[in-house]
């Protein structure tokens, strides 16, 4: 399956909603950690990382899902 830069633009739209802190609902700085890049909140300290945080972010959630 190719991916095409219509995917990649609507990758690019979705990263760009996640750069606001859910917190502060201030922009996140982008900091690079390990080839990673990583979205850190500067006023909270939290750090956002983009897709693979959000697949981790959703594993815990259905982990807590099934917790009750
Ligand atoms: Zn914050």
């Amino acid at each position: 399956m190719n991916t095409t830069d219509q995917d990649q633009e609507d990758i690019a739209k979705r990263l760009k909603r996640m750069l606001l802190c859910p917190r502060c609902m201030i922009e996140l700085k982008i900091v690079l950690h390990e080839d990673i890049e990583v979205d850190t909140c500067l006023t909270c300290n939290g750090i956002w990382v983009d897709i693979i945080e959000e697949k981790m972010l959703l594993n815990r959630l259905s982990e807590n899902y099934f917790e009750h």
